[in-house]
């Protein structure tokens, strides 16, 4: 780590579970995995351990309106996709996130920072299922 917060074993292992999944999960999904490695964890340290590796840059917190947080062990900017059946959310790797900063400051005439790309639907499972599920 080249970062002034210690890289701890609680740590590890919550970066680690997160790194083994696409799914995209909540914290709790999280503190059930990362319990099988290490018995006295808690949701609350769960929690505090999520938020210091966000700020690390290690993860993303991804939050869509009014649902719970959920969390990326890919810490690239890169853009989602969410379910409106069944919540998943996926990778959308569609390498345009320069070009959109650069169309969007040619329209305003200054620089961008950063911004936010959302994309929503029917995943392909859910499309597959049919209507009725
Ligand atoms: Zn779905
Ligand atoms: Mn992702």
């Amino acid at each position: 780590m080249t970062k002034a917060t210690r890289m701890t074993k609680q740590k590890r292992v919550i970066l680690d579970v997160l790194k083994s999944t696409k799914s995209h999960p909540p914290a709790d999904w999280i503190y059930m995995q990362a319990r099988k490695e290490l018995p006295n964890l808690s949701l609350g340290t769960v929690y505090r351990n999520l938020n210091i590796l966000k700020d690390m840059g290690e993860i993303l917190e991804l939050n869509y309106g009014s649902t719970l947080s959920r969390y990326d062990g890919n810490p690239q900017e890169h853009y989602h996709f969410v379910c409106e059946k069944c919540g998943a959310v996926l990778d959308v790797d569609i390498p345009i996130q320069k070009e959109l900063d650069m169309l969007a400051a040619q329209a305003l005439e200054t620089e961008i920072k950063h911004h936010r790309l959302e994309f929503y639907g029917t995943c392909r499972k859910c499309k597959a299922a049919g209507p009725q599920s």
